[in-house]
């Protein structure tokens, strides 16, 4: 992960910078705005912002203030929806159970963004992704038609995704070949083997600072 340098500003704070509504170099002052989307679609009440000395409109957003647009921003995101047989499901809930036992069913998103971005890094086991789903589904079917006479029920899971996360689903679906629904049992095949194994590999540890933080 890289680490920004970030200035923190207090609003009276004063800078130079380029005024685009004045086309030159101006003086500003930080001060608290409303601040409209890139897309126009809204504005974010209150934000600080260096405003132009010369014709008072915004100049720039410095790097403090802009988790907070985003934020607003990201209340229209895309929704995952994947439908999936209830044991698997269990297989999730019951890894998010071992990371943290007070791990709610929030605890998926987590999951399934936790394996996005370690495929992310560690492309080699990305390449292995589709045929070590195909193998385990395989097993999942041999071992579904032995408890014959029960009906396995399916599951909804749906969470919503930033753009970005939304983005990174994009690539790794196109480069592994499978759709939404296959690559979420890819993160649940994935938790059953690091996460419920006898032995759970440095996975767990890593997820339990994460649910430290995510379940607080
Ligand atoms: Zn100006």
């Amino acid at each position: 992960m890289s680490t920004n340098m970030v200035k923190l500003y207090q609003p009276g704070d004063k800078s130079r910078a380029v005024c685009p509504h004045c086309a030159k170099l101006v003086t500003t002052t930080f001060n608290y705005r409303d601040v409209p989307f890139d897309d126009g679609s809204g504005t974010v009440r209150d934000i600080l912002t260096a405003v132009c000395d010369e014709c008072a409109q915004i100049v720039a957003v410095p790097a403090q203030s802009t988790p907070a647009i985003r934020h607003a921003r990201e209340v229209a995101d895309i929704s995952l929806e994947v439908s999936i047989p209830a044991p698997e499901v269990e297989i999730l809930d019951a890894a998010a159970y071992r990371i943290d036992p007070r791990a709610t069913t929030r605890f998926r998103k987590s999951l399934f963004a936790y394996y996005l971005s370690k495929w992310q890094r560690e492309t080699g086991e990305l390449d292995r992704l589709q045929e070590d789903v195909r193998t385990w589904l395989t097993q999942r079917q041999a071992l579904s038609k032995q408890i014959a006479g029960i009906k396995i029920p399916k599951r909804r899971i749906s969470f919503k995704l930033s753009p970005v996360t939304n983005q990174n689903v994009r690539k790794i679906m196109d480069r592994t070949n499978l759709d939404k629904t296959k690559l979420m049992r890819g993160v649940i095949m994935m938790t059953e083997r690091e996460i419920l194994s006898d032995k759970p590999g440095p996975v767990i540890r890593e997820l339990q600072e994460i649910a430290a933080i995510v379940n607080a």
